[in-house]
């Protein structure tokens, strides 16, 4: 039988590549910014016309095409982006695939005019559905200018399928945001039907996104700034109480390219929870740098869909970046200490020590008052209110006093209060440095003074919060320190269990434990992380188990954070556990050496404060 296989012919292969990368005007619009933005240009401007069923025009002052190049650009595979199969893993332009010119011209009637700055004169082309109409030498400015009309004229299916213009228009827009959102640093005009619907200069990012969605846009914005091995974010979300009902500013850039991401916009969602009511979204405009190495962008033709290498670790770092900046802007104006948001990187705490945090005493607190005044409600009242600013300035008292101190009478207190001070600080009123920072109530609670009043912790969930960020820092640097065990532990599980374990069993491993094996219904572990007995191992599998099981639909996901959390529920101090000094100190430290410290892992708060103001009024 003779041979049936033929090869398309190109303008064949053309129209079926079309279909792919065209699919209405605006991914038209998308494939010529594109191309400008990848030609370097400083200034690009676009025309539409009804939509773009009519014209699609953009112009740039790029640099430009010679005249062999002019005429290559519209061949299939021709492209100036990359050489070699290599390039593909490192790219930093937007284009690559070099089908669009050729798809585009396949399907429509396309004028070029390109000149490049060091040329005369430049050349025009004309295609209609991949034939060249003419080539000439024209004058025309350096850059490029490349129309296209009349998109779909020889596939009618694919133009009546086109929406209204509303809807065109609409999407035109989105693709003209995303590209002007991701490179605030080039000048974009855009008209349609001869009216300016927008001109943006060359400017900054937060300008740019002020710009783009109005002057009310810039007081919504949050600054969001990370920068670890593996990731840089910048940029912003929104308050959460102008979350939207719509997901119209949503933006992941990454590298530069808009993309597309449900998993990472729902590590964003992750950081908003308990913040936003349901059926409203977030406002998002971040940029993420990564290793071009580290994604595959290849994997859709037009290219708004990426693969990472370790979507888990960038989830993490994401989610915590944004809780942190909404943290700091709810929770910062409370609190007197500096936080430290310095790190390299949340998860690289290895070799540093922990930034004592700066907790200002407040000279002019007493704890104690309160219950003096509450004890004695109607006594030398006076006594309390005529000089309050003296009293609270110079004035520190420490834990020890506290019995001598509620057996002075209600008269004296003043008095006595200021000499006792003199005992707890040195002549420069410097306090001493044994003195009492802390202390513990009812074996659950570590009160610490702050300027602004008074800081109450909850023990256990701080405490959480502290394994709960080491925990994810082993987990996605992947070290760990495991302690060995003198005989392996041996424990049963269900297939079912095993299964999960099985899924999550390299995120254990790098939490430091070591499984020697996992099969026939029982594990096998032979080493533990540090600071884990031997007896507490069965609980925290089993409570991981369970975990995973009940919060996690589908499998897998966010593991890691789950892990984490968990270990962190089953280890952390419970309440009721007696704290010395020392370690109250250590675990307010600790707390406020993390990321989030105001929150739990589970999103409960940490510590409260009461303000002096607070106790001042229960004065009155
Ligand atoms: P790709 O962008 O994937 O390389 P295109 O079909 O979009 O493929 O473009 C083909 C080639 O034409 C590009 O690689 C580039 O060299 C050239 N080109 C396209 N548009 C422009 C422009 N506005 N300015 C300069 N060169 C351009
Ligand atoms: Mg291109």
């Amino acid at each position: 039988m003779a041979d049936i296989i033929q090869l398309l012919p190109d303008h064949v292969a053309n129209q079926i590549a079309a279909g792919e990368v065209v699919q209405r005007p605006a991914s038209v619009v998308k494939e010529l910014l594109e191309n400008s933005i990848d030609a370097d240009a400083k200034d690009i401007k676009l025309i539409v016309k009804d939509a773009g069923k009519t014209l699609v025009q953009v112009i740039d002052n790029g640099k430009g095409m010679s005249v062999t190049d002019a005429r290559l650009s519209f061949e299939r595979h021709a492209t100036s982006k990359i050489r070699n199969a290599e390039d593909l893993f490192q790219l930093n332009t937007k284009g690559f695939r070099g089908e669009a010119l050729a798809s585009i011209a396949a399907i429509s009637h396309v004028e070029l005019k390109t000149k490049k700055v060091e040329d005369e004169l430049g050349t025009a082309i004309e295609i209609e559905g991949s034939k060249v109409m003419s080539q000439e030498v024209v004058v025309t400015p350096s850059g490029t200018s490349v129309s296209v009309k009349n998109l779909f004229f020889n596939i009618p299916a694919r133009r009546n399928f086109l929406k209204s213009d509303t809807v065109e228009l609409r999407h035109i827009t989105d693709e003209f945001h995303r590209v002007a959102l991701a490179h605030p640093s080039i000048g974009f005009t855009f008209y349609h039907n001869g009216s300016e619907l927008f001109n943006l200069p060359q400017e900054n990012y937060r300008q740019r996104i002020v710009h783009v969605f109005g002057t009310k846009t810039n007081e919504r914005l949050v600054p969001v700034e990370e920068s670890t091995e593996v990731l840089k974010i910048n940029g912003f979300v929104g308050k959460p109480e102008f979350s939207k009902k719509s997901k119209s500013e949503q933006f992941f850039f990454v590298n530069n390219r808009f993309i597309k991401s449900p998993y990472l916009n729902h590590a964003v969602k992750a950081a908003f929870e308990g913040l936003i009511k349901d059926g409203y979204h977030p406002s998002y405009f971040l940029n993420l740098t990564v290793d071009s190495k580290t994604i595959d962008i290849n994997i859709h033709p037009t290219k708004t869909e990426i693969k990472f290498d370790d979507e888990h670790t960038l989830y993490a770092i994401l989610r915590s970046s944004i809780k942190h900046s909404l943290g700091q802007f709810n929770i910062a104006p409370v609190l007197d200490f500096d936080h430290q948001n310095q790190f390299n990187t949340p998860y690289s705490y290895k070799d540093k020590i922990a930034n004592t945090p700066k907790v200002e005493v407040d000279r002019g607190f007493n704890p104690f008052r309160e219950d003096i005044s509450g004890s004695n409600p109607n006594t030398q009242k006076s006594t309390f209110k005529t000089k309050p600013s003296e009293s609270w300035e110079g004035l520190y008292v420490g834990l020890e006093s506290k019995s001598n101190f509620i057996e002075q009478p209600i008269g004296e207190i003043a008095l006595e209060s200021e000499t006792k001070s003199k005992s707890f600080f040195d002549d420069n009123g410097q306090s001493i440095e044994t003195r009492k920072t802390t202390f513990q109530l009812q074996h659950k609670y570590i009160v610490s003074t702050i300027k602004s009043g008074m800081l109450i912790i909850d023990q256990n969930r701080a405490h959480q919060r502290i394994l709960y960020e080491g925990f994810l820092k082993h987990i996605t640097i992947k070290e760990a320190t495991s302690q060995q065990l003198l005989f392996p532990l041996e424990l049963h599980f269900s297939p079912n269990e095993l299964e999960i374990l099985n899924q999550i069993k390299s995120d254990l491993e790098h939490t430091g434990f070591v499984f020697k094996d996992v099969s026939n219904n029982r594990i096998i572990i032979s080493g533990v992380p540090v600071g884990v007995a031997e007896s507490e191992v069965s609980i925290i599998l089993e409570q991981l188990i369970s975990d995973i099981e009940n919060e996690v639909p589908d499998t897998n996901f966010s593991a890691t954070d789950l892990l984490a959390k968990s270990m962190a529920k089953s280890l952390a101090i419970k309440n009721g556990q007696n704290l010395s000094n020392t370690e109250q100190e250590h675990l307010v430290n600790s707390l406020f050496a993390c990321k989030e410290p105001n929150l739990s892992p589970t999103n409960r708060p940490t510590f409260i404060t009461l303000g002096v103001d607070d106790i001042e009024k229960k004065f009155k």
